[in-house]
């Protein structure tokens, strides 16, 4: 039984290594994880679900009012670029607030 005590943390925190290494993280923590899953499983294992980084990374998305171009852009009525962040647009005179409608 004791064999078995053994074997099952090791499949477990090969998995956990090995999940991690896809993740990014560096060497030194991996095998950290590997080690800390592996003799103290109860505890390193909901520790590593706990703190593992999402495998997808929520970036924010640019609002509407801004092109691609950085820190332009573009009026929602009229299509024109401008690079301040005015009230109302210097083409059509429209105004621009986020929150006006
Ligand atoms: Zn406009």
């Amino acid at each position: 039984m004791l064999y078995i005590a053994i074997i099952i943390p090791l499949l477990i925190a090969w998995w956990v290594a090995s999940d991690a290494k896809k993740r990014g993280y560096s060497q030194a923590a991996i095998v950290s994880w590997f080690l800390g899953v592996w003799l103290v499983l109860i505890i390193f294992l909901p520790l590593y679900f706990i703190l593992r980084p999402n495998s997808t990374i929520l970036r924010p998305k640019p609002t509407g009012q801004t092109n691609a171009i950085e820190g332009t852009y573009v009026c929602p009525y009229c299509g024109n670029l401008y690079r301040e962040k005015v009230p109302f647009c210097p083409y059509c005179g429209r105004g621009l607030e986020e929150d006006g409608s």
